[in-house]
């Protein structure tokens, strides 16, 4: 338990403040009782204060409600109890001990734990001062007691805070140190001159970048006029004044004045600073050196005087160009015509405004196509259109041949054109230009050029070269001597007797060629008429045919003559043949009859004469019989009727049956046409081919194939047999009358069959041969066109 006492302390006298149950003390006024009376209520009201009375011995005789808060008992709990009740046995001492302070010094305080009636306990401030009476006898105590618990800890609190405080001053102070030294490292660092300057116009900081730029120590520059350090000081003051005025400059320009004199170009921000209560207190001013930038455009500004001194020469170049282009393309002599890619046109030179016979302004804009009519020169068609394909194919193209303009009066102008895609500077196609010329000029002379090339001058025929209307446009030498009168009989003459007919003919069908024969006097002339479609003129040529003409007359003469002399022969031959048939057979019936008569009388002799006399009638009966076979071709010959040749083939085959049998030959044969022919000498021909295949046979029985092939204009057909074979020396031989390969005891006949054979084939037009090697077969082959 603490303790204190106070020495000057005095005790309270009972006229102050006295119980209103203390029966001791008299009450002498009314006015004092009343005034007792309400301190009296102001002690009970007191909650803070525990406020009681004790008597001299230490009873309580009062207790106010403060004391009933404090402690927790109420008053008549209390009231007339020994205070110390309130003590531990123990302390009882304590109580009469502080009693005994409080009489002997006025009063007694102390600070210590207490216990209210719960036994929880608080810490109070006990403050116990003695009463005194009206004689200055000890006639009671007044304890009060005050809780500390609150204030303690408002105390401990309070420590905290201030000492939460104090660690948070130190920190923020710590902070804006660093801060500090921070801003100034940053400051510091800046390769940017700054700079502070005050109201009156002095130097108040500067970084190491403005003492670097201006070559000044700091000291020597605070407190400096600023205006001193720029090569402008009014310039640099008339900034500083506006940076008050408006509150702010920006890139503001000046020169500092290095203290070497050299001048250093900068750009200024500036901005008042003030105070924590709004005071402007000076200028804040950062510099950009912008000697660099400077260089940097005055380089820009040489690089662009340059561009712009190259544009102005490329520009003049191209002016010139243009020009120039304009010139050449004025003054050249093809035709150039260009469009954008819709195909209008954009430019065409005077010579293609010429050929195509529109104005160039007038055809600007205009399709191209409209303006520019092209057509294929042979066929009169519209030609390709160019722009398109130039579109499409993006690239050069040329068309030298066939391509004709139409102009715009109608006119055809052959003309030789190429096209190119216009591209810009980025390649993409802007357009294309298309280059033509006319080739009229160029074209005449190809077609002189070609003239003069195929008739020379020397050629001995006439030619001649009319246009469609019939007018003479050109002679060769020849034909001016022959007719030199031509040009001016115009088509009067006879060459020209069938014009309307021959202009008409061509402008039918432009690549009609007529020939015919005309005569000129005696002199007959081959004309060939060639029609010119390029140039629209008709060629004559006359080829003299007069000796050939003379000559085929005579051929013609001769070959009639032959013809009726070989009618002749044929008519003798078959009069001849017919009437020696018949003493022939009596001949032979003569000798039969007399060999009957005389029978034994005979001796062999005359028997072998006999016998050799009818032989020779029978062998002279069977020339006689193919020569009358061989003149009958000719001359009996039928009208060519359709005739089935598979019919013709079985009736040979039947004629033949017996040597087929005899001989064990087989015959295959491919399906037969039926064709315009003589049936009969069809049936002879068949025939004597099989039979020469049966005869002409080897070791082994015949085989044989008729064959049958369609061919472009008409029939081949074959007999292939596997006989003797014959060489080939002699296959053409062999078609020649009475020309045989073999005895009469080796194979029988009488060498006409094949001459029959040959003469058939010729009569129908067509041809015959062998293809043969000795050993192995032989195959005739024959023809029938049709
Ligand atoms: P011929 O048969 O009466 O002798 P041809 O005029 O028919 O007379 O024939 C002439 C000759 O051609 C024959 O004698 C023969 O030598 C030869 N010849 C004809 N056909 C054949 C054949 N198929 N094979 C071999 N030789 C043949």
């Amino acid at each position: 338990m603490m303790t204190a006492n106070r020495a000057e302390g005095r005790g309270i006298v009972a006229d102050d403040i006295r119980p209103s149950n203390y029966d001791a003390v008299s009450i002498q006024s009314r006015q004092v009782k009343t005034s007792d009376n309400r301190f009296q209520l102001l002690v009970e009201d007191t909650r803070e204060y525990a406020i009681m009375m004790l008597d001299p011995r230490g009873i309580v005789t009062s207790w106010n409600g403060g004391a009933q808060c404090l402690k927790g008992y109420r008053a008549d709990e209390i009231i007339g109890k020994h205070f110390s009740c309130f003590y531990a046995p123990e302390d009882a001492d304590t109580l009469r001990r502080e009693l005994e302070i409080a009489s002997r010094e006025g009063e007694c305080i102390y600070e210590g734990w207490h216990f209210r009636q719960d036994s929880t306990r608080f810490l109070a401030t006990v403050t116990i001062s003695v009463l005194h009476d009206a004689r200055g006898e000890v006639c009671g105590f007044a304890k009060i007691v005050r809780d500390m618990t609150r204030q303690r800890l408002s105390e401990k609190t309070l420590l905290r805070l201030n000492a939460q405080l104090e660690q948070r001053v130190a920190e923020q102070t710590s902070e804006i140190r660093r801060k500090s030294a921070y801003n100034r490292r940053l400051i510091e660092t800046s390769p940017d001159p700054l700079v502070t300057i005050g109201p009156d116009g002095t130097i108040t900081d500067v970084n190491a970048a403005t003492e670097h730029v201006i070559g000044c120590r700091r000291e020597e520059l605070i407190g400096a006029d600023f205006s001193s350090f720029f090569s402008e000081p009014a310039r640099a003051k008339a900034g500083y004044e506006q940076v008050f005025r408006e509150g702010l400059v920006r890139d503001y320009a000046l020169e500092i004045q290095h203290k070497d004199g050299q001048v250093i170009p900068v750009l200024y921000n500036a901005t008042v600073y003030r105070d924590e209560t709004g005071q402007v207190q000076g200028v804040f001013a950062a510099a950009r050196d912008i000697t660099e930038l400077r260089k940097a455009e005055t380089a820009l500004k040489e690089a662009n005087d340059t561009l712009e001194r190259r544009v102005a020469a490329r520009t003049a170049e191209l002016a010139k160009r243009e020009e120039w282009l304009r010139v050449t393309l004025g003054s050249i002599g093809d035709a150039v015509i260009s469009c954008d890619i819709d195909g209008r046109v954009i430019f065409l030179n005077p010579i293609c405004a010429s050929l195509i016979g529109w104005d160039a302004e007038e055809a600007k804009g205009q399709s191209i196509t409209q303006v520019c009519q092209l057509i294929n020169d042979q066929t009169g068609e519209p030609a390709e259109d160019l722009v398109a394909r130039v579109l499409r194919e993006n690239c050069m193209l040329e068309f030298a041949n066939n391509t004709a303009l139409i102009s715009r009066d109608g006119r055809i102008i052959p003309i030789e054109d190429s096209a190119a895609p216009i591209t810009d500077a980025d390649g993409q196609v802007t357009g294309v230009v298309i280059v033509f010329h006319d080739v009229t000029a160029k074209r005449h002379a190809e077609e002189t050029r070609a003239r003069l090339a195929s008739f020379p001058q020397w050629d001995p025929d006439p030619i001649v070269e009319a246009d469609l209307s019939g007018h003479i446009q050109y002679c060769n030498p020849v034909a001016q001597r022959l007719f030199p009168h031509l040009e001016t009989e115009g088509t009067a003459h006879p060459w020209l007797v069938e014009w309307a007919a021959i202009a008409s003919a061509f402008a039918a069908d432009e690549q009609t060629v007529i020939g015919r024969e005309v005569f000129v006097g005696d002199t007959c002339y081959q004309q060939t008429i060639h029609y010119y479609a390029p140039s629209r003129r008709v060629r004559i040529y006359g080829l003299n045919i007069t000796a050939r003409k003379k000559a085929e007359e005579a051929l013609q003469r001769t070959a009639e003559e032959l013809a009726r002399s070989n009618q002749e022969l044929e008519q003798f031959a078959y009069v001849a043949s017919h009437d020696l048939q018949e003493p022939l057979r009596a001949v032979a019936g003569y000798v039969s009859l007399l060999e009957s008569r005389l029978g034994d009388q005979l001796d062999e002799k005359s028997r072998q004469n006999m016998a050799g006399a009818i032989q020779g009638t029978t062998r002279m009966r069977q020339l006689i019989s193919d020569l009358l076979t061989l003149s009958r071709v000719g001359s009996q010959g039928k009208t060519f009727m359709p005739t089935d040749l598979n019919t013709v083939l079985d009736k040979v085959l039947q004629n033949i049956h017996v040597s087929i049998q005899e001989s064990g030959a087989t015959i295959t044969y491919d399906p037969l046409p039926t064709l315009a022919v003589d049936g009969g000498q069809q049936t002879q021909l068949f025939q004597n081919l099989l039979g020469n295949a049966i005869k002409f046979r080897g070791a082994l029985p015949p085989t044989i194939h008729v064959g049958a092939r369609r061919q472009d204009n008409g029939w081949l057909f074959f007999v292939r047999d596997n006989g003797i074979g014959i060489d080939p020396q002699y296959r053409e031989r062999i078609f020649h009358i009475f020309q045989r390969l073999h005895t009469r005891t080796e194979y029988p006949g009488t060498g006409i069959g094949l001459a029959i054979c040959k003469k058939i084939v010729d009569r129908h037009g067509g041809i015959i041969w062998v293809e043969s090697q000795p050993g192995n077969g032989s195959t005739f082959y024959f023809t029938i066109p049709q």
